[in-house]
């Protein structure tokens, strides 16, 4: 598995899977641990996660499994998120949706998620969206502490735009090695509004969410996805790919911004698509008629 390198000690690999939907799968935790296994055999070694998953409970789900072979720890990068409050049943002191990335909350949102993984660090955190509240000097603040005692490795941010992500830059003291972002074949906002280009400028690799549109491109019967199919389609059928899943991914991994999509599906033979997508190279006639497919029109 190729490894995409974010600082002198630490890698990701290039395909990452995310546990946002674990608590949907309804899984023991022995069928989690086989699911972790499966994708560190694949070379699938960086797990995506936030405080705020299944209603504050997919970290806890990924811990327990974890805890039956600890072991695993140190053969995977562990990323979660922190910076959205709601209320839920698992956090009933919550009275509202809204964010909070003061150096308390981030703190407490650390610790919390040291407990729920039952490890003693975090590989990276990020800021899961931009604040309208942010206080950068507070966000400094809890990095360098939580840096200082070895609790988080490396720090970045997710679904910010350029000038949100170099204000807060400009205050801290260590590099953001990351910003999660949504790209996809059928979501082009963040290749079309430069943030990918910000990410190709400071020489960090974003994270992309959703990478099959969250399923949409195989199910929505709206006019893009309808397009965006036959397109992918044709080009599946061209190069005798094993379904248009492959195709969403090389398309994102052929892009020379060094994207690591993350993998949102717990089918191994899903899991397994996105692995081989590695392999597939798709010409540039190719890549950019996916592209026009998905803008409904083609470049000028
Ligand atoms: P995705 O890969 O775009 O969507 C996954 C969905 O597509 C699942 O429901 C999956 O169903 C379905 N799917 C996959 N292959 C399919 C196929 N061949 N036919 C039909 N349906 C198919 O990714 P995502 O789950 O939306 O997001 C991936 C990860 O990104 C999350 O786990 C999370 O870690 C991260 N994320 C981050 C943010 C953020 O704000 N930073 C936001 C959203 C997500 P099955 O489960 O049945 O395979």
């Amino acid at each position: 598995m190729e490894r995409v390198c974010l600082a002198e000690d630490l890698s990701f690999s290039r395909i990452i899977h995310g546990f946002w939907r674990l608590a949907d799968w309804d899984y023991s935790s022995d069928q989690v641990l086989d699911l972790i296994e499966y994708c560190i055999e694949q070379g699938v070694t960086t797990f995506d996660h936030a405080d705020i998953y299944g209603g504050f409970v997919c970290e806890e789900l990924f811990g327990k499994a974890l805890a039956l072979k600890p072991e695993l720890r140190e053969k995977m990068e562990i990323v979660t998120k922190c910076g959205i409050v709601f209320p839920s049943p698992n956090r009933p002191e919550r009275k509202s949706h809204h964010y909070n990335t003061s150096k308390k909350h981030i703190i407490q949102s650390v610790e919390n998620s040291l407990k729920n993984f039952q490890t003693d660090y975090i590989d990276t955190l990020l800021i899961h969206r931009p604040d309208p509240f942010m206080d950068p000097e507070q966000v400094a603040s809890a990095f360098h502490e939580l840096k200082a005692t070895g609790k988080v490795r490396h720090f970045g941010v997710s679904n910010f735009k350029r000038h949100q992500l170099t204000m807060l830059e400009s205050y801290l003291d260590v590099e953001l090695v990351t910003n999660q972002i949504e790209i996809s074949a059928y979501e082009l906002e963040n290749i079309e509004d430069g943030t990918l280009n910000l990410c190709l400028e400071k020489r960090v690799a974003p994270m992309a969410w959703s990478p099959l549109a969250r399923g949409k491109v195989f199910t929505s019967e709206d006019e893009k996805a309808v397009r965006l199919r036959n397109v992918l389609e044709k080009v599946a059928s061209e190069i005798n790919a094993n379904g248009i899943d492959e195709i969403l991914y090389a398309w994102l991994l052929n892009h020379p911004a060094n994207i690591m999509p993350i993998v949102g599906s717990s089918k191994k033979e899903r899991i397994q698509k996105a692995v081989t997508a590695l392999q597939i190279e798709l010409s540039l006639d190719q890549w950019f008629e996916i592209l026009h497919a998905s803008m409904g029109h083609e470049v000028p």
